[in-house]
This record gives structure tokens, C-alpha cells and sequence, in this order.
């Protein structure tokens, strides 16, 4: 029996195992199957190329718990090691600089793995004591039987074993009682070697017989070992490849699309990526890319991989050529995953482009699905939004569907403005705003439908685009101001006219959390509604943003909604609402006006002979004088308002007219709403 000590340049690394890779414990499975899984593929390779000629026989690898042992065993029947390759493979660990690199990366378990090539110790981050029992493949080789104990003394010894191939036995510490744990294990198998290209073996499948679960003969084999992303497209249907995605996602609804990623230069890369449809936040987090090496999971944190707005995707990335066992920050740095990102961007891309232009009708069909990848696309990375401008759509209110091209086509006749700029109209919900959308629709114009979760910063990203253009929501003003010809008319009420009107209104504006109204005057046609309510696009803008990004824009959210409740003068239930206002206060309004004006007079003529005068040449009964008729003005005003709005507020047309308003801007809702219907039923 040989003794020795590992040979690591370092003091003793199993406390730096124990103690540093504590967190990621589970992945000692991982690598201990995965050994075993490439020495049965190794063996497999000797055989094609004729160096091994013996009997294959079954080639699976085999886990097995004794839970009175305590110990957890994973065997193959691969190419084996004899005593030369154990003491080269295990005994020799290369460690270079081991505690700088320790040191730098305690936290990150996978790296410091990675870095040492520490796959097999792994095995002592549970284990107090590890065997190996191994019998190579080639011809007069003794088995071998390696112990060690956690510490750098091992013992290597001849051995006697029935089978070619190797049995890493586990005696698992107090620590680690978990993984004696029958589903635990199945758990982690599940997760780390369901696409293993050789069979794992766990246990035998069980079935329910007389209302029992009892085992069979049959070997429950974990993984399937062909996944559909190892295969060639050509060899797969539509069919299969929906199948691999319930393989994968077991609850979800079919996927969109897919695509099928197949590169071997300059770098490896195979995989599956799928456009799911999605329903709701929460399944974007629940299902993720999961990234393979050599049908190995590693992990389903594919950030550092692929751009961000692909990581919305569903699938599977396997390649050998990224670095795994390293850290995050290295990913990021790496040339060949920079490449990879990009080669992943184009694929996308170019498939979508594809059913693009193959399939239209079925693309146009999955677009509101779609729509959200693309646009998060389009705004986080400019070289997709190349690629993207060219297939990404824009619906309008009818369901029709174009390109951006198409749509600027369809416009540009009709919707520009007289500067020039072209104007997109849009809607953010097709029922409330229905009545701007008629309006618009009247005056030959169309109205996109932007009600996307991404919508606002897709309007910001196309204005930037799109040259002298402009998005305005159909309800941000009268339609004639949205795109405006050519100068509207001017208001023809006097400003009298114009302080009762607002004081009228005012009397039956609702009283709205949150919310504030402007009386606004605009000298429209006839036929436009006498009274509507509109939202100014910057304001509204501002609040979208904030209610998506909070942070800096919250001041923007804290603002109430401010609304203007626009009053057509050219509309003659107006005109004729100050004509009946002018002759049922006459009696009572013009002596208070004359009054005021008298008032007004003499406080003016007082303040000019006090113009160049400094204030404490002024006397003392003067400045009284100016304060009470100061006052006398104040209350000759409230008396005007009061007399306006006692009459505004008795007065059913100006409710009606206000209500009319609000309910086609979807604002009349409950008590308010009630009251208009008994009011109507009155006016009828
Ligand atoms: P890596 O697998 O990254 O090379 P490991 O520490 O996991 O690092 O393994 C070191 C070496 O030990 C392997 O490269 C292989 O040569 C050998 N080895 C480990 N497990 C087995 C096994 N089950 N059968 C044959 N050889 C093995």
C-alpha cells in the first residue's frame, strides 16, 4: 500500500473546500456524475477508433445511497484509472498562487472549482471520507482503492473489483445528511443531469399496484440523452420541438416560436431558443434559459450571455466554450461570450426577419404576443433595432397591422401639420377613448393602438427615430389642435364673457382626488362637441414614466392628473348659454359690475398719484383708503361669483354639458354617473 500526500503547493486545501464553497455544496453531484458520464464517453471513443476492443456492454452511470453506511456512491463502467493516472489525475492537484486566488474569489465557489480544476474534491465539501474503488480498461491493469480523509494524507492500494470502470464512494458527513436523502438526490439529478448524454440511473422505477407504490425491475433512468437541441433541425418537426419545450417547462402554454442555434466557428455553440407567450409578470421570472456544457446544466443565470432582453426567452444554450467555473465578472469580459451575445442578437433577429417575410399572416397573428420582446430589444440594444425596424409593427384601432414603412406611407398624406411634422395619433385603451378616436377617424385620420406595457418608451424611441414626427394621444386635445392645419380661429368671446363662463363651469366640475380642471376656450367648428375634456400628452407622458420607473420621476407622480375641460365658443348651446346667463342675472350682475367699476376706477386713480411718491410720503389715511377699496373690489368680485355660480349650479345644461363631457373621456362613474342619467330622463 502506497501512502503520500496530495500534492498541493498549498498548506492543505480541504479546509479551503470545507469552508469557502459552502454555499454551493449541491454542485459536488454535478461534477462527480459528470467525471463519470466523460469516462464512459471516453470509453466509448477508444472503441470507435479501435484501442479498445473488449465488450461495451451497458454503459450507464449508477447512483445509489446506503443510508446505514452513510455513504453515496456514483459508479460507471468507463475507462477506469490504474495507479499511474490516480496519482496524476487526484493526487497531483496543481495549485498555483492558491491563496491570492483564495483570497480573491472566497465567495465565488464556481471559480475557485473552476480555476483548480477541483471537480472530483468537490466531493469533500460533504464527505468525511472519500474511496475510490477503479479498474482501468487497459489490458493488466490492477484495480486500485484510493482513500483519503479530508486532510493531504491518502492511502492508494491494490485492489480487487469484478468490473471495468470506477465507484466514487461518499461516506457523507454530519453535516451533509441531506444528501442521503432520496429526493434530494433525485432533485439534484433532475436538475443537473436531465439532458446527460449517457443514462443516469437512479434507483428502479416504481409503479402503483394494489394502492402501493412498489419498485420494479426497471432502472429509473433520470435523463434523456438525446435532447432535441443535439439533434439536426432537419431531423425535427414543429411537433418535437414543442414537445423539448414541455421537457423543459412542464406547465406552460406552447411557445411562439423557435430557434434552433446551431455555430461551430468560431466557437461551439447548439441550443434552442423559444419565444414563449406569456401571460403575466411572474412567468417571465419563473422560467429561464438554461445554459449546458456538454449536456451539463450549469446554471439558468444566463445574464452575462446573452443580452439582456433575450434572457425574456425560453431554451437551452450548450456550449463548451464558455468558460463555466469562472466568475461573473470574468464572464463579462470574456471575448467569446461577448461573441456569443452577438451571434445569439443575429439569430434572433435574422428568424424573426424570416417568418417575417415567409409567414406574415402568422406573424402578424403572434405580434401583440411578440411585441414586447421586440420593443425590448429594439430600446436596449441598437443593433437589433436595425435589424428590427424592418419587421417590428405597429396596429392600428381597426387590427391592421404595418411596418413602419408602410405606416408612414399610409399617413403622410393626411396627418401632417402645418409645420410639416407628421403626426402619429394613438390610443392607450381603444373603449375609453373612444369618442377621440371617432373624432379623428371623421377627419380621415388613423389611430395606432399603443397599450403595450413598453409602449411609452417605444413612442419616445420612434420620435427620436422617425424624422419631423411626433406622437400625440388622440385624447391630448381637440383634434384640430393635435394636427393643426392651419392657425385656428380665435376665441370671439370677450374676457367678461369668458371670467363668467369659467366661474360657471366651474359651479359643476367634480371634485376629484388627485385631479385638477382647467376651463380652456377654443373657437372650433359648430359641429364639434360643445364641451370635452382633454390631457395634456406632456403631463401624461411624465406620469407614465414615473408609474413605470418611480426613482427620479416620482416627482412627476406625486402630480394630480390635470385635466382641461375645453369649451367650444363656436358651438351655439354655448352661445346661447351666455345669452340666457346675460338676461337672467342682468337685474342683479350690472349693478355690481358698474360698482366695480367705479371702485376700480378710484383705487387706480389713488395708486397713480402715488406713483412717484416713496411710501412714507404717502399718509396715513391714504394708504387706508387704498386697502378699502382694495377690499370693496374683493367683495364685489365674490358677489359677482356668487350671483355666477348660484346660476351655474341650478342651471341643468351646464351639468349636462360637463357630464357629457366626462362620461366620453370614461369619467363618469358611480353617484355622479346616476345622478346624469335622472337629470337626462328629466331634460327628455
Ligand atoms: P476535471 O474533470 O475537470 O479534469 P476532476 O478533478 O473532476 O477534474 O477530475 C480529474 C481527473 O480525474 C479527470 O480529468 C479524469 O482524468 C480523472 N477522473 C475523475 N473521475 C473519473 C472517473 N469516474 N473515471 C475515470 N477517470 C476519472
Amino acid at each position: 500500500m502506497a501512502k503520500g500526500s496530495i500534492g498541493v503547493t498549498s498548506d492543505n486545501i480541504f479546509p479551503v473546500i470545507k469552508k469557502f464553497l459552502y454555499s454551493d455544496h449541491e454542485i459536488f453531484l454535478r461534477e462527480l456524475v459528470s467525471n463519470a458520464v466523460d469516462a464512459t464517453q471516453k470509453l466509448k471513443t477508444l472503441a470507435s477508433v479501435g484501442e479498445f476492443k473488449g465488450e461495451l456492454g451497458e454503459l450507464k452511470v449508477y447512483i445509489s445511497i446506503d443510508k446505514k453506511k452513510k455513504t453515496l456512491t456514483v459508479s460507471d463502467r468507463g475507462i477506469g484509472m490504474t495507479a499511474e493516472e490516480i496519482d496524476k489525475y487526484i493526487n497531483q492537484i496543481a495549485l498555483s498562487s492558491a491563496e491570492d486566488f483564495i483570497e480573491k474569489y472566497k465567495d465565488d465557489a464556481q471559480a475557485i472549482i473552476g480555476h483548480f480544476g477541483l471537480g472530483f474534491y468537490s466531493a469533500f465539501m460533504v464527505a468525511k471520507k472519500v474511496e475510490i474503488f477503479t479498474q482501468s480498461y487497459q489490458e493488466g491493469a490492477v484495480a486500485q482503492h484510493w482513500t483519503c480523509k479530508g486532510d493531504p494524507e491518502y492511502t492508494l492500494e491494490d485492489t480487487i473489483k469484478s468490473d471495468r470502470g470506477t465507484d466514487i464512494v461518499l461516506h457523507i458527513d454530519d453535516d451533509n445528511k441531506e444528501f442521503l436523502e432520496e429526493a434530494r438526490i433525485l432533485e439534484l439529478l433532475k436538475k443537473y443531469a436531465k439532458f446527460l448524454p449517457v443514462e443516469v440511473v437512479f434507483g428502479k422505477k416504481k409503479e402503483w399496484k394494489d394502492g402501493k407504490e412498489v419498485e420494479t425491475d426497471e432502472d429509473n433512468v433520470i435523463n434523456n440523452t438525446t435532447p432535441a437541441w443535439t439533434k439536426k433541425p432537419a431531423d425535427l418537426k414543429d411537433e418535437d420541438y414543442k414537445e423539448f419545450y414541455r421537457e423543459l417547462y412542464p406547465f406552460s402554454e406552447d411557445p411562439l416560436f423557435h430557434i434552433h442555434l446551431n455555430v461551430d466557428y468560431p466557437f461551439n455553440l447548439t441550443g434552442i431558443l423559444y419565444f414563449p407567450k406569456i401571460k403575466n409578470n411572474i412567468e417571465l421570472q419563473r422560467n429561464k434559459i438554461q445554459l449546458y456544457c456538454n449536456q451539463v446544466f450549469v446554471t439558468d443565470q444566463v445574464e452575462d450571455i446573452v443580452p439582456d432582453y433575450l434572457t425574456l426567452l425560453h431554451g437551452v444554450i450548450d456550449s463548451p466554450d464558455i468558460p463555466l467555473n469562472v466568475s461573473r465578472s470574468y464572464l463579462q469580459s470574456d471575448g467569446n461570450v461577448k461573441k456569443i451575445s452577438g451571434h445569439i442578437t443575429k439569430k434572433v433577429a435574422d428568424r424573426l426577419a424570416d417568418i417575417f417575410k415567409k409567414e406574415r399572416p402568422e406573424f402578424e397573428d403572434k405580434w401583440d404576443d411578440l411585441k414586447i420582446f421586440i420593443q425590448y430589444g429594439m430600446l436596449t440594444d441598437e443593433k437589433f433595432y436595425e435589424r428590427a425596424e424592418k419587421f417590428a409593427l405597429l396596429k392600428n384601432v381597426n387590427g391592421k397591422y404595418f411596418t413602419f414603412e408602410e405606416y408612414k406611407k399610409l399617413v403622410e398624406g393626411n396627418q401632417k401639420d402645418k409645420n410639416d411634422d407628421l403626426i402619429y395619433l394613438y390610443t392607450t385603451n381603444k373603449e375609453e377613448q373612444y369618442s377621440y378616436i371617432q373624432h379623428a377617424q371623421d377627419k380621415g385620420y388613423d389611430v395606432l393602438i399603443m397599450d403595450g406595457q413598453l409602449d411609452v418608451h417605444a413612442i419616445s424611441q420612434l420620435e427620436q427615430k422617425f424624422e419631423k414626427t411626433r406622437f400625440v394621444r388622440v385624447d391630448g386635445d381637440t383634434i384640430e389642435k393635435l394636427i393643426q392645419k392651419e392657425d385656428v380661429s380665435q376665441v370671439t368671446i370677450s374676457d367678461r364673457q369668458r371670467d363668467e363662463l369659467i366661474t360657471i363651469f366651474k359651479s359643476q366640475l367634480p371634485v376629484i382626488d388627485k385631479t385638477d380642471f382647467l376651463v380652456t376656450f377654443e373657437h372650433l367648428s359648430p359641429e364639434t362637441n360643445p364641451v370635452f375634456i382633454t390631457q395634456n400628452e406632456f403631463m401624461r407622458r411624465m406620469k407614465d414614466m414615473s408609474a413605470l420607473q418611480g426613482g427620479m420621476m416620482n416627482f412627476y407622480g406625486e402630480m394630480p392628473d390635470s385635466y382641461n375641460l375645453v369649451v367650444n365658443t363656436a358651438h351655439p348651446l354655448i352661445e346661447k348659454l351666455l345669452k340666457d346667463e346675460e338676461k337672467a342675472l342682468k337685474a342683479e350682475i350690472s349693478p355690481v359690475y358698474e360698482e366695480l367699476k367705479q371702485v376700480e376706477a378710484k383705487h387706480q386713480s389713488l395708486k397713480e398719484s402715488h406713483k412717484d411718491k416713496k411710501s412714507e410720503e404717502i399718509p396715513a389715511e391714504e394708504k387706508t383708503e387704498l386697502e378699502n377699496l382694495m377690499g370693496q373690489i374683493t367683495a364685489l368680485k365674490d358677489k359677482k361669483d356668487v350671483l355666477l355660480s348660484t346660476y351655474g349650479g341650478e342651471n341643468k345644461q351646464v351639468g349636462q354639458l360637463i357630464d357629457l363631457a366626462l362620461l366620453s373621456n370614461n369619467m363618469l362613474k358611480g353617484k355622479a354617473l346616476a345622478e346624469f342619467v335622472k337629470r337626462s330622463i328629466e331634460l327628455l
